[in-house]
């Protein structure tokens, strides 16, 4: 029950939760059965209920969004406060390469024409290791974590899809010097 309670509250609020979680079985299960991979998109399609475009899914009572529960099944936890959207611009989409971690202002403009744009411009979406692709956000973010102590370079590496080295570098100023 521990573990359904806090799955809940990561996935249904915007609060905190740091540290582990463990994905229930029961709940992995129900959601792979409904992704669909084959998409020439390369996104992952919810195939179940829908809710304000979003993919969702009902857990122990609550509906959470699926594209939340995709991060945490990959990335384990969202960091505090964080919102994950998406690269690719289709809500149905659970692919976690297409998701990424924002600020709730990022997610406003990402409802704008701003994040539309920024896509077309960059149609790959794919990031790789090129800390050029970072977004200005994304560093102050990863040096916040890192100053918080509780994720390694490794996990914040993992967690923003660039090299230990370029944690490295932007944790010690080594880049992005002008962005403080
Ligand atoms: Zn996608």
């Amino acid at each position: 029950m521990e573990g359904i309670k806090a799955l809940n509250l990561a996935i249904c609020g915007s609060n905190p939760i740091l540290g582990t979680m463990k994905i229930l079985k029961g709940i992995r299960r129900r959601f792979w059965s409904k992704v669909n991979k084959k998409c020439e998109s390369g996104c992952w399609e919810w195939m179940g209920a829908i809710r304000n475009g979003y993919g969702c899914m009902k857990i122990n009572k609550k509906t959470v969004d699926v594209h939340r529960l995709s991060w945490i099944i990959f990335h384990k936890n969202i960091p505090e406060s964080l919102w994950i959207l998406h690269r690719c611009d289709n809500r149905k989409c659970v692919n976690p390469s297409h998701l990424f971690l924002g600020t709730h202002s990022d997610n406003m403009q990402d409802m704008c024409s701003k994040g539309r744009h920024y896509f077309q411009r960059n149609p790959s979406s794919a990031r790789k290791n090129s800390i050029c692709k970072l977004r200005k956000n994304e560093i102050i973010q990863i040096r916040k974590l890192y100053k918080i102590n509780k994720y390694t370079l490794k996990e914040l590496g993992q967690i923003f899809h660039v090299s230990f080295t370029n944690v490295s570098q932007i944790v010690n100023f080594k880049t992005w010097k002008e962005i403080r």
